[in-house]
């Protein structure tokens, strides 16, 4: 019987492999030895496990490898594959400007100037550079957030779930917090707020029915336990038809009659009015703050625009009990962020908003720029059609609300034979750079709302290698 393995290569002659050794320098000698050991064992593992025939006898004796060149192109593919990052920019033409799948807000100019100006060298991030001694790095956004959002003082962790985390598990653990059923939300990818609740430590007491909460059911709920009555942003779905729930105003008082916090869920931690924009209105910090809220908490990376935050917001004895709790040190931003934030609130600080934060320009940008973009793009193709359509704001704000936009569609007769509008919406999506658009009733819709003109021409590049043009 021979040996069915006899015929697999050594380690040191796969290296040797002239396709595997023209990987020098693209990869160290110990990484690519161990990528070469796991296809060899790959190997090993398919004649194991009877998957491939083992070499006979006679192919043994008459070549000296086993199948040497698809191993050492097995070889090639994983390096490749380990070495191209997975994390890539992709074109949203989907029309949906938070779209959390997508990785929200794209930041402003200002703000990737200031994310890189501090990470290439060093920073007085928690350093104090008059007196020379030890600082705080929450320091550097308290100003900011103060001035911006009107309050007493500010901080920032990793996200919104954690500054809901952190505030819970600082002001409530171990007591209760009163909460609408209409609000005990689910948050996306499967995160609930009473989730959130619980890991904190704090007690949940969910008051009122799915569609009808009033403030007697908050005053009723209270009890010597309850530490707080939280308000949670509804963000991402609208209860529309017989329904009621208490004001912050109406809130605020409650809290105040029974010596509770009051805690401000708000989302999107949006700054500006929505409404301008023909929208519903997004419930601003500023209101929050108006209503008397004890703190607020919002994420830095919705209608905000900047980058991956969470920022709380309020009474400064709050928060300085919020800056000693452990976890503040567990959800702390990195010094990138901090400069990231920053740079974003600097543009409300300067009124330009609209203009310079992606996210309002892109809310902002009037219905006829966009049909003059879709039809410069058609133009561009020669093929397909400029129709009217939505964008969406998306990414848990405004739920339901839309913008009349222009899209570019593109339907059965532009597509290649055989091609559908599922087919073309996956070439797009896995072309280079990857496009991703929407489909409707057999057509593929591509806003330009959402893509930043820069990007116009990488864009209609890859339609037209999408549709084999
Ligand atoms: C989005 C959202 C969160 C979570 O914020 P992240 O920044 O994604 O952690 C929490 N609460 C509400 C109401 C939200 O809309």
């Amino acid at each position: 019987m021979p040996n069915p393995y006899r015929g697999l290569p050594s380690v040191d002659s796969l290296l040797r492999h002239e396709t595997v050794s023209a990987l020098a320098g693209q990869v160290s000698d110990d990484q690519l030895t161990a990528f070469v050991r796991a296809v060899i064992n790959g190997a090993r593992d398919r004649i194991g496990s009877g998957a491939v025939d083992a070499p006979s006898d006679a192919e043994v004796l008459g070549a000296e490898l086993f199948d040497a060149d698809a191993l050492a192109s097995e070889v090639v593919a994983r390096v490749r594959q380990t070495s191209t990052p997975s994390l890539v920019s992709v074109i949203n033409a989907s029309g949906v400007i938070i779209h959390t799948n997508l990785g929200r807000a794209p930041l402003s100019e200002a703000t990737i100037a200031a994310m890189e100006a501090v990470s290439r060298g060093y920073t007085n991030l928690e350093f104090d550079l008059d007196g020379g001694g030890r600082g705080s790095r929450l320091d550097h956004l308290d100003r900011m957030i103060r001035t911006v959002v009107g309050c007493e003082s500010g901080l920032a962790v990793n996200n919104n779930a954690s500054a809901l985390l952190l505030v819970l598990s600082t002001l409530a653990e171990g007591r209760e917090v009163i909460i609408s059923r209409g609000q005990a939300v689910e948050i996306g990818g499967g995160f609930r707020i009473p989730d959130v609740m619980r890991q904190s430590g704090a007690i949940l007491v969910e008051v009122g029915t799915t569609n009808r909460t009033r403030a007697s059911d908050y005053a009723n709920a209270v009890t010597e336990r309850t530490a707080a009555i939280l308000r949670v942003h509804t963000s991402n779905f609208k209860i529309v038809g017989f329904t009621e729930e208490a004001s912050l105003g109406e809130l605020r008082n409650v809290a105040n009659e029974h010596g509770v916090l009051l805690l401000d869920d708000l989302g999107s931690g949006c700054l500006l009015d929505t409404a301008k924009y023909g929208l519903a209105p997004e419930p601003t910090a500023q209101e929050s703050l108006a209503a008397g809220v004890d703190l607020m908490m919002f994420s830095g990376d919705k209608l905000l625009g900047g980058p991956q935050a969470g920022i709380v917001a309020g009474r400064r004895d709050l928060i300085e009990t919020l800056k000693r709790h452990p976890l503040a040190r567990a959800l702390r931003n990195d010094k990138a962020t901090i400069a990231g934030i920053t740079a974003t609130l600097r543009h409300y600080f300067l009124g330009e908003a609209e203009s310079a934060v992606p996210v309002w320009r892109m809310i902002a940008t009037p219905a006829a720029t966009i049909e003059a973009r879709a039809q410069a793009w058609r133009k561009a193709l020669g093929v397909g059609a400029v129709q009217e359509s939505r964008s969406m704001v998306g990414g848990g704000s405004l739920p339901g609300e839309s913008l009349p936009t222009s899209v570019l569609a593109l339907s059965e007769a532009d597509f290649p034979a055989s091609g559908s509008a599922t087919s073309v919406a996956a070439a797009l999506r896995m072309g280079e750079p990857s496009v991703v658009g929407r489909v409707e009733k057999d057509k593929v819709l591509l806003d330009p709302r959402t893509v930043a003109e820069s990007e116009d021409a990488s864009l209609i590049d890859a339609v037209r290698r999408a549709l084999g043009r």
